[in-house]
């Protein structure tokens, strides 16, 4: 691919440099090589796999079937591989993501514990520098950010937690040795996704466990199992439709489980149409599925309500203490607001002896000392506390590294009022450097292996584009960004997602400080290729190319 590397192939160590060598950013690395071009990726940590490197809690699992969360590029490695579960666990998706590395020799063009801490745009040559963390310099003519929309840890600032004498660990950075947890008092922090599924695996093994939960979630059973070999077979003999209605579906979902698809009614009915005696049937038939499956509980926050009334009775028929059921009800934000999340057994845990719940909204915290939390009304020893705090998502990764575009921008000056993209690919300011699964793409709504396949296999074909003609310098036109930026706040406004009652991380409340914005696409994989698709059809309209 001469022509990408002129003028200034002798200074350039690649022609693309990826940052990130996650789901994401292999699949790049694959793509990208095997079309001629010359790519260096930098990653962070010590072994690929990304966010199935790093969120090895106990519990750890995919909430979108095994079978659609892998890649189907190639109709071999599809067939080859075996699922063992419906949701797989963390280890077998590492596993997965490491023979992805192998199967197409990728590890050679992967530089590990290689983080960056800078990449700037080099106006002069038009080419991005990156400094890592290793003291290296490299330079490369286009950038891949392959950073990931949760790879940024969140944590409490709450007084003494520095003082802590035990064994403090975050979900997200759970050491590969392991953690010493038989027997111990452990204290969890956290009812999103990733507590919800620690706490019923945590309680299993610990002497007790205290759960601090600040919001109570809505969480459905996952009805998780193994996966019988007919079950595998079955699909594998059609996985090319099923392939097909991923790239062609709304959340790169084919399938009619998982929590990527549950934005998606599955019902006519409506909750506000029905009777008492419809809505009994319907817990009777559903459990706790009976508060997703009505017409009109995704815009009508009414009918919303009335969902997360069946919901919350499903609460207090699986607890045994009213009062720790009645904290566990979910009451001030409606179902859809937050990221939906599948657990085995959740709510039933809190029924052990060995479990306690203190619920933050009447016991907040005051300080943690060496030996434990201090609340307002108590004290919890504690030997191993547990961070299961979440993320600054979509745009910590960015913004925590000094990402340095024309004129010296920094990025998260640039976006102190929100993300600002291009389809979700590309910044104004930030020539050459595009992202993988970024801010206002659909990111977080959809299924990442499909979507992640056909965002990255656009980008191969821009930067084939633009190679064939020549061109070093792709910028965004900031009319086009402002246009994209307005079509994705249109979108997301009459949905809970935006609720004035929603406080969720998808638009940036979890962090002090952040604006609150949405910060991914909500139209849809669909609709969002379509545009994408467009863009190129028509000359990669909305970029200036020089
Ligand atoms: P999260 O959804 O942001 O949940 C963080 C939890 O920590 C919330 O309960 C939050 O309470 C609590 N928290 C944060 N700061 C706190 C503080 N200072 N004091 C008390 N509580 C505090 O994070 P997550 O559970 O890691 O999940 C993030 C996303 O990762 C998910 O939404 C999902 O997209 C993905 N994920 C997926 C899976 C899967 O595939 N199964 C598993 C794990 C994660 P508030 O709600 O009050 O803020």
């Amino acid at each position: 691919m001469s022509e990408l590397a002129s003028p200034t192939t002798a200074a350039l160590d690649a022609d693309v440099i990826v940052v990130g060598a996650g789901m994401s950013g292999l699949y790049a690395l694959k793509v990208l090589r095997e079309r001629g071009l010359r790519v260096i990726v930098l990653e962070k940590a010590p072994a690929v796999g990304g966010t199935w490197y790093w969120n090895r809690y106990p519990g750890a699992r995919c909430d979108v079937p095994s079978l659609e969360y892998s890649f189907g590029f190639d109709p071999e490695l599809e067939q080859e591989w075996v699922w063992t579960e419906h949701f797989a666990t963390q280890a077998e998706i590492e596993r997965y993501l490491n023979h992805v590395a192998d199967r197409y020799d990728l590890r050679r063009d992967i530089r590990l514990s290689c983080g960056i801490t800078a990449a700037t745009w080099d106006a002069d040559t038009n080419t991005w520098v990156f400094d890592t963390e290793t003291g290296e310099q490299l330079r490369s003519r286009f950038a891949i950010m392959a950073t990931g929309g949760l790879s940024v840890p969140h944590r409490p600032d709450w007084p003494g937690i520095d003082s802590f004498a035990g064994t403090i660990v975050q979900t997200s950075l759970w050491p590969e040795e392991g953690v010493e947890l038989e027997g111990k008092r452990i204290g969890i922090v956290g009812t999103g996704s990733s507590g919800v599924q620690s706490i019923p695996e945590l309680a299993k093994v610990a002497e007790h466990l205290t759960v601090f939960q600040r919001t109570a979630m809505f969480t459905w059973p996952s009805q998780n199992r193994p996966l019988t070999h007919e079950e595998q077979a079955a699909v594998k003999a059609t996985y090319r439709d099923l392939r097909e209605k991923q790239y062609h579906s709304y959340a790169a979902a084919a399938g009619t489980s998982g929590a990527v698809i549950f934005a998606v009614p599955t019902d006519d009915r409506k909750i506000k149409e029905s009777t008492p005696e419809e809505r009994e049937a319907a817990l009777a038939e559903h459990g706790f599925s009976a508060s997703r499956i009505w017409a009109d509980t995704a815009t009508d926050l009414d009918a919303n309500a009335m969902a997360v009334e069946l919901f919350n009775e499903m609460v207090r028929r699986t607890v045994d203490d009213p009062e720790v059921a009645d904290s566990l009800c979910p009451k001030d934000y409606p179902i859809g607001c937050k990221r939906p999340v599948l657990d085995a057994g959740y709510f039933e845990t809190f029924n052990r002896d060995n479990v306690t719940l203190v619920d933050l909204r009447k016991d907040a915290v005051v300080e943690v000392t060496p030996t434990g939390i201090r609340t307002e009304h108590g004290f919890a020893e504690i030997d191993v506390l547990v961070l299961a705090t979440g993320f600054d998502a979509m745009t910590g990764a960015l913004t925590r590294i000094d990402v340095r575009g024309e004129g010296d921008h920094l990025m998260r000056d640039d976006w102190a009022d929100g993300p600002r993209t291009y389809l979700g690919i590309s910044v104004d300011g930030y020539p050459n450097m595009f992202m993988c699964v970024g801010p206002s793409s659909p990111a977080v709504l959809a299924n990442y292996p499909p979507q992640i396949e056909l965002q990255v296999g656009w980008i191969r074909d821009f930067l084939l584009h633009l190679g064939e003609h020549g061109i070093t310098r792709a910028a965004v036109e900031p009319a086009a960004q402002e246009a994209w930026c307005e079509h994705v706040a249109d979108v997301a406004k009459d949905t809970m997602f935006m609720a004035d009652s929603c406080n969720s991380w998808y638009i940036g409340a979890n962090i002090e400080g952040k604006p609150r914005v949405f910060l991914a696409y909500a139209g849809g994989l669909v609709a969002y290729m379509e545009r994408c698709n467009d863009v190129a059809a028509h000359g990669y309209e909305g970029y200036a190319l020089s």
